[in-house]
């Protein structure tokens, strides 16, 4: 039987998955690309489960505006809130610092939640003139895959076999393509696990306002939502305490969370559970094989205290499809071969930045050693004194980057 071939297959069709489908498609309008997506669950049938949820994603700036060229600006916007700024400070102490967007560059950067992205995606996906160019492989699974210097193919639990000139591992923490590709992956425990809610409020003192505040059992992010006076939680915690606080009635999680966070954000009204995280990090030192890339969390999974996972996929996807548009052909997926260790170095140099932002940020404030906490909040203050450091770092958390 003759097997069906693609230019791309894209594994995975969770948030970088889907994202990069649209990314593909837009870089190479007019050039009779046939893609496939594959994904283990129905990411087709609503609310089917899609890996998508009710976890919200602070979009940077630069994120929110690569999207803009990917999907409808009023339909993107629909579902954005704006973050005018962040309150960041620590329990315990009286010190904090202020990120402020300003009014020449505008928000700080936008909320959405995860599954009204992906739906957006998906739409723009079903609805686009592109998309008879796209077959899809959902729910199907991998589970075997082989690559040489002419293609890659693939054998799909249902669907049999496939191939492809490239390919484009999108299929998460757990990547199957990693596994029996038998690259290594560096994983570490955080000995956290995320709670992820949403908050209603009243008499929120400041609209468009995020807080990330650091507890001594691990940081907690409120991220303002579209909705009036809501607001997406995440509150990394031990799996053990977390555990409890899932147990407690919902009365006695609203005192538990004032106990953290006081009434900077407005009295609690309600409250509504969503999924729970365990927290690791995964890092791939080689993030790409023959005809194969691996994207997103596959080869970097971080942990969410600075929001910053999806927007460094974003840019991995970006990098990507320059790396594929090098023959300019019609009908041509191509990559020269030291044009990929160019691309992987860049790629490595931003993934390691941000891991290493990311973990900092971590170790640093789940310590309660005194005099770590006393040069805590001395940083706390001197950001807050100190302009070109806030600068710097609101330029680095709104994702821009210097090449
Ligand atoms: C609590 C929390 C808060 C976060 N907040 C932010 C934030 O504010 N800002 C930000 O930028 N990032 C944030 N992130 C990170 C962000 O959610 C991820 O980086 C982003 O969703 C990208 O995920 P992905 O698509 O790479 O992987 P996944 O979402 O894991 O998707 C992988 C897909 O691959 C499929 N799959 C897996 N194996 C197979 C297989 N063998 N065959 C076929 N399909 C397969 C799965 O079904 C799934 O659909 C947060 C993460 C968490 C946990």
């Amino acid at each position: 039987m003759q097997k069906n071939h693609y230019h791309a297959v894209i594994v995975g069709a969770g948030l970088a998955g889907t994202c990069s489908v649209l990314a593909l498609l837009k870089q190479f309008t007019s050039r009779g690309l046939k893609l496939a997506v594959l994904d283990k669950q129905d990411v087709l049938t609503p609310q089917a489960g899609n890996g998508a949820d009710s976890r919200a994603i602070a979009l940077s700036k630069s994120t929110y505006q690569s999207l803009l060229n990917w999907v409808d600006h009023a339909k993107l916007s629909l579902i954005s809130e704006p973050i005018l700024d962040i309150e960041v400070s620590e329990a315990g102490s009286a010190a904090s610092s202020f990120l402020n967007s300003n009014k020449r560059e505008g928000p700080y950067g936008y909320v959405v939640t995860a599954a009204d992205l992906q739906t957006l995606f998906l739409q723009t996906l079903s609805e686009s003139a592109l998309s008879q160019s796209i077959t899809w492989y959902s729910p199907d699974e991998l589970i075997d895959y082989t690559a040489d210097e002419q293609e890659v193919e693939l054998t799909l639990n249902k669907s049999g076999r496939i191939s492809c000139d490239y390919l484009l591992a999108c299929d998460g923490s757990h990547s199957q393509v990693r596994q029996l590709a038998q690259l290594p992956v560096q994983t570490e425990g955080f000995d956290q696990s995320a709670l992820t809610a949403i908050i209603t409020v009243s008499d929120n003192p400041f609209s468009g306002r995020a807080y990330e505040r650091f507890c001594e059992t691990g940081p907690l992010a409120l991220l303002p939502l579209k909705q009036p006076d809501q607001f997406a939680l995440v509150w990394c915690l031990p799996p053990a305490q977390l555990a409890t606080f899932k147990q407690k009635s919902a009365a006695a999680q609203i005192n538990s969370l004032h106990t953290v966070l006081g009434y900077r954000a407005g009295r609690i009204r309600t409250i509504r559970l969503g999924a729970t995280y365990p927290l690791n990090s995964y890092w791939m030192p080689q993030a790409y094989c023959q005809r194969t890339l691996f994207l997103a969390n596959a080869c970097h999974t971080l942990h969410p205290v600075a929001g910053q996972g999806f927007n460094l996929a974003v840019r991995d996807i970006l990098a990507a499809c320059q790396l594929l548009d090098n023959s300019k052909s019609v009908n041509r997926l191509t990559w020269r071969a030291a044009d990929v260790v160019a691309y992987h170095q860049r790629r490595q140099q931003d993934i390691l930045v941000t891991r290493q932002a990311t973990e900092f940020l971590v170790r640093c404030f789940s310590n309660n050693y005194q005099p770590l906490r006393l040069l805590r909040n001395i940083g706390l203050c001197g950001l807050q004194i100190a302009p070109p450091l806030k600068q710097a770092m609101t330029h680095f958390a709104m994702g821009y980057r210097t090449k």
